[in-house]
């Protein structure tokens, strides 16, 4: 019988590490998740772990508002601010993605819990079905999902960038000719461009975690661009890699190394100058998108990649295999295990406060505020 405990001195305890590494299949959470009362402790536990914040002034204290069960009207889980000038009503979901959500939070840890439990994620068509709400309520909770995950920090160490293309090839118009190529012999294409960021973990002795990944959309792939986004997510002491793509080679300079691979005289690592672990990361976002989103709209691509790097980066080194290379070389690589989906949980949570998403009249989403305010 999985039970969570929570200590409610110390919200975020050892016990509530236990009892989530304790979810390891469905019928472990299906237990776990039952209950809505242990449901909201877990997620307060969750959202403040260093003890409840008021996502209104930062005031650290709050009184619990008395509930049903003790005979007053303030349904359980309501607190109020302390400070003087506030007086905020507050509950856990308060000026998080899940503000003013209708459904219970168990189905909302349910539902996170499976889109995590998949290895590249789950359609918000499964998803419905299994937890038994609506398409587009399905949709929006896996949007939920994506802003929770959103990290703002910038990367530094060793940092692999590369360039991705998303969408369909476009479609056949007798009336237009085809695309052709372009300058420097890069293929034209109506599809939308994106500059792929991967950290390198710092270490891979076992245990260690993967590092950050992510990528952005871009107008296109020119060195104002490519500055924009690195500036805006790249630590200036970073050592960056990347191929040979010319504004990545002068975007770099503002950075404190700068090494590339030169593709076209077919060099793809120079000892430990490569970009193959953002290639694998682009590789995944390809098989994401087809496998599971099948399409992303240029708008709410941001969203759906810092899912795929959230994924990317709850990953742990276990150990080292030997693979054999085409020629025959015997190569150590590390390999990886993904961090457990209820034990990831915490780590989406941690940053809640301060993103809002709102429904809008026609059944989408609006991202009011995409920076977390604590965490
Ligand atoms: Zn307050």
């Amino acid at each position: 019988m999985v039970r969570l405990m929570i200590c409610r001195e110390h919200p975020m305890t050892y016990d509530a590490r236990a009892s989530l590494a304790e979810i390891v299949a469905v019928s472990d959470m299906v237990e776990a998740f039952t209950e809505e009362d242990q449901c909201r402790r877990l997620m307060e536990a969750m959202v403040g772990p260093r003890g409840r914040i008021c996502p209104a002034c930062g005031f650290r204290e709050s009184i619990a508002l008395a509930g049903r069960d003790q005979g007053r009207k303030a349904r359980p889980g309501l607190y109020q601010c302390s400070s003087g000038e506030c007086r905020l009503q507050l509950t856990v979901t308060t000026h998080t993605p899940l503000h003013s959500t209708k459904l219970p939070l168990r189905v909302w840890l349910t539902g996170l819990w499976l889109i995590l439990q998949s290895d590249k994620g789950i359609s918000s068509v499964r998803l419905a079905e299994a937890i038994g709400v609506s398409q587009p309520t399905a949709w929006r909770m896996g949007h939920a999902l994506r802003l929770l995950v959103t990290r703002e920090q910038t990367v530094a160490g060793t940092v692999e960038i590369d360039d991705l293309y998303i969408g369909g090839s476009p479609r056949k118009d007798p009336d237009r000719p085809r695309l052709g190529r372009g300058r420097k012999g890069q293929p034209r294409t109506t599809k939308t461009p994106a500059l792929t960021i991967v950290q390198r973990p710092e270490s891979l002795d076992d245990g260690a975690q993967a590092g950050a990944a992510g990528a952005r959309v871009v107008d296109d792939l020119s060195e104002r661009e490519a500055f924009r986004v690195l500036s805006e997510h790249v630590d200036p002491s970073a050592d960056l890699m990347s191929d040979e793509w010319k504004s990545f080679v002068s975007a770099g300079q503002a950075f404190a190394a700068h090494d590339t691979v030169r593709h076209s005289d077919r060099e793809y690592a120079r000892g430990p100058i490569h970009t193959n672990s953002v290639e694998g990361f682009n590789d995944r976002v390809r098989r994401t998108v087809a496998g599971v989103f099948h399409h992303i709209s240029p708008q709410l691509a941001d969203l759906c990649f810092n899912e795929i790097g959230f994924r990317w980066s709850q990953r742990v080194v276990n150990g080292q295999i030997t693979r054999r290379t085409q020629k025959g070389r015997e190569v150590i690589k590390p390999s990886w295990a993904r961090i457990n989906p209820a034990l990831q949980l915490p780590a989406v949570f941690r940053s809640a406060v301060g993103r809002q998403l709102r429904r809008t009249k026609h059944g989408g989403i609006h991202v009011r505020c995409a920076v977390a305010v604590f965490g």
